[in-house]
């Protein structure tokens, strides 16, 4: 039966320059359409005159860096794999968009399924791998419709199944499993627990062997940058910064949606030239970074600019590009106590600093335990954050305390009500 096109997204008007640009094409979903906006030029010309030598030294210009969280440079990535001895290799697009109130991969595989397929092959080539998976959000189902059709119509114009393959997998509602050795666990069928590090998944991924694994967005930029080429690419970006970022902006915001922006805008242009400022011409109080992970930004920090170095200065990180959006009518405490249960629920148990660290600040947060002056609780939570970070095994346990740290930071006078309230 004939898939249904989806809607086009929002409004096209102002679009200027950008990796996406043809995401609202005609049929852009489809193979035919996806041609007929360039899709899979890139790979044919590798794979006729082009050399991994060439794509490998493209990517290394373009500075394009992880766009899932970890901001690792895509080009050493797929060198380590390429020269890491052992085989067969594999390239893992990580679609397991967990991050809270971050939707850009969703968005980009439902109307650009092909860029990321077309992205995987151009890694596969360029590292030698010769399998692929795409490991899917469970939470995504009308996306895997749309992948698996984008993969049959790959497979049928002899894209896929000569070399290379890719299947798609499901994840079952973990969000530990964006992380990528969990995700690497669970598509072996193991218990999805983060695995120690090194060694590096370039090296020993699935089933031990080297793997690439790389952001849905990541991948999608492939292309792109193979045809327009690496100084276009870096040139997207604003002073050193290279290329485009897809925020993911939500909550009290007039205009909440996916937005491509350079990287090295300002946050205060995106939030309130680009998407009109706080909702009902409310007063924004504060955001969230990289989903809920980085903490908060408030008060003068909100004039930060929208790149790592920027926002690693103001003790956060911009993640996979979720920022969330609370205007002066919220109480930040109750927002931070969600914060903290979302980690608490979702945290997978496998180390002490995160498991009972997070739950204690679910009872700091609530009320419901912890000291009774303000001073010593504040000390309490620094001894907390410190442990988890320096203790816990992954990035979940580490990231959590920006939540408690950052609230503390921007609202002291609410702590302090908060604490005084448990006398
Ligand atoms: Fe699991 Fe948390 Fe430890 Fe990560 S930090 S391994 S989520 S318990």
């Amino acid at each position: 039966e004939p898939r249904p096109t989806p809607l086009p997204p929002p409004s096209a008007e102002g679009v200027e320059e950008c990796v996406f640009r043809h995401i609202r094409a005609p049929h852009r979903d489809t193979l035919d359409g996806y041609r007929a906006t360039g899709g899979y030029r890139a790979l044919d010309r590798m794979l006729g005159s082009g050399s991994p030598d060439e794509l490998l030294d493209l990517i290394d210009a373009s500075g394009l860096a992880g766009r899932g969280g970890a901001g690792f440079p895509t080009g050493r990535k797929w060198r380590a794999v390429r020269d890491a001895d052992g085989g067969p290799k594999t390239v893992v697009c990580n679609a397991d968009e967990g991050e809270p109130g971050c939707f850009k991969d969703r968005v980009l595989m439902d109307y650009d399924p092909h860029a990321v397929i077309e992205g995987m092959l151009l890694a596969a080539f360029a590292t030698g791998a010769t399998r692929g998976f795409i490991y899917l959000r469970y939470e995504y189902p009308e996306t895997a419709d749309v992948l698996a059709h984008a993969l049959d119509e790959a497979r049928g114009a002899g894209y896929l199944g000569r070399g290379v393959d890719i299947h798609l997998r499901r994840g079952a509602g973990a969000y530990i499993c964006g992380e990528e050795t969990s995700l690497l666990n669970s598509l072996e069928g193991e218990h999805p627990f983060p695995r120690n590090r090194p060694p590096y998944p370039v090296t020993h991924g699935y089933l031990q062997t080297p793997t690439v694994v790389n952001n849905v967005e990541t991948l999608a930029s492939i292309p792109p940058i193979v045809t327009e080429g690496a100084a276009w690419y870096r040139g997207l970006g604003f002073g050193d910064q290279a290329g485009t970022k897809v925020v993911s902006l939500s909550g009290d915001v007039e205009r909440p949606g996916n937005y491509e922006v350079p990287l090295g805008l300002p946050l205060a242009t995106l939030l309130h030239d680009w998407a009109g400022g706080g909702r009902g011409g409310r007063r924004i109080q504060a955001v969230t970074m990289a989903g809920l992970s980085g903490g908060f930004l408030a008060g003068d920090d909100l004039d930060v600019t929208l790149d790592e170095p920027s926002i690693r200065a103001k003790k956060s990180f911009l993640g996979a590009g979720g920022v969330m959006v609370f205007d002066e009518s919220r109480d930040m405490v109750e927002v931070a106590l969600d914060a903290m249960r979302f980690f608490a629920h979702e945290s997978c148990g496998k180390c002490f600093p995160c498991r009972i660290g997070t739950r204690r600040l679910v009872e700091r947060l609530s009320g419901e335990a912890g000291p009774r002056e303000v001073e010593s609780w504040i000390d309490e939570l620094s001894d907390l954050h410190r442990t988890m970070k320096s203790t816990s095994a992954c990035g979940l346990g580490q990231a959590a305390p920006l939540v408690t740290e950052s609230l503390i930071r921007y609202f002291p006078e609410r702590v302090r009500t908060l604490v005084e309230a448990r006398r």
